[in-house]
């Protein structure tokens, strides 16, 4: 069911300076790995790079054992499903947004993807927001209904690895937790690599890795983090 292996690897957006420092963790197949820390420690620097949106200046990232390097961009893209923080929608009907990525999906199957996320009350919808005239009669969705799209784009695409950014979520508490219901029926027994910011997902995490400036200073389960303060 997909996994992840990080083997030291280095990075920068240039080379003047060194972003990620050396970093190695795995996310073993059908587990969940959370990385957290401050912000600008190079988080959402490796969900890039595992998306190969740059490549690293040295180390591997392996996906199922395949060094990424060596893969079609688009294919590794395939591989992986991502609930990105801000999801530009296309201007048509909220049901053809959950559809893309899956254009052979069943009616049903959307359908049911859209209950899952709760978003089923508006599928018939245009997102609105594409200038004055669609915006007119479109709906203005609110940051986390936009977020709910993504999520069940992602449910119908069921991609073996998922990744989660969450790194400047800015939802309420409410939403949050609507959210959160969905994202654990998404990542439920899936290989998912979540950039935290919600406690919750950390707490829901097999393990979590504390990454400050571009390394790793400590890593493990919920409970030995906290029994080590
Ligand atoms: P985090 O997700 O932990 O907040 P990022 O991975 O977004 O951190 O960023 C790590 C560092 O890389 C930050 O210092 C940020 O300013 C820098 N950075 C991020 N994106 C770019 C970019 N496209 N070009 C240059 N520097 C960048
Ligand atoms: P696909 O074309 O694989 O069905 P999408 O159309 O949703 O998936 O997005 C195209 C690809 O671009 C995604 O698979 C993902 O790799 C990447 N992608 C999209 N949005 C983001 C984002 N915000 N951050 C990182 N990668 C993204």
């Amino acid at each position: 069911e997909g996994a992840i292996r990080f083997e030291n690897v280095r990075f920068g957006y240039d080379p003047q300076r060194e972003i990620l420092k050396g970093v190695s963790f795995e996310v073993p197949p059908g587990k969940s790995v959370a990385i957290v820390g401050p912000s600008g420690a190079g988080k959402s620097t490796i969900s890039r790079l595992l998306f190969r949106f740059y490549d690293v200046s040295a180390g591997r990232i392996l996906i199922d054992g395949q060094d990424i390097a060596s893969v079609r961009q688009d294919s590794v893209r395939a591989a992986i499903g991502i609930v990105p923080q801000d999801t530009v929608l296309f201007n048509d009907t909220i049901a053809y947004n959950v559809r893309y990525g899956r254009v052979d999906a069943t009616e049903e199957d959307v359908e049911r993807a859209a209950e899952l996320a709760q978003i089923a009350s508006f599928i018939r919808e245009l997102p609105g927001g594409f200038g004055a005239m669609v915006g007119e009669r479109g709906l203005k969705l609110s940051g986390g209904e936009k977020q709910r799209v993504a999520i069940a784009r992602t449910i119908l695409k069921a991609p073996p690895i998922l990744v989660l950014d969450e790194a400047t979520s800015a939802l309420d508490t409410h939403t949050e937790q609507d959210i959160q219901t969905a994202l654990d029926l998404v990542s439920k027994e899936r290989t998912t690599l979540t950039i935290a910011h919600r406690l919750s997902t950390i707490i829901n995490a097999d393990e979590i890795i504390v990454l400050k400036a571009g390394q790793i200073v400590e890593r493990g389960s919920h409970r030995s983090l906290l029994a080590a303060g």
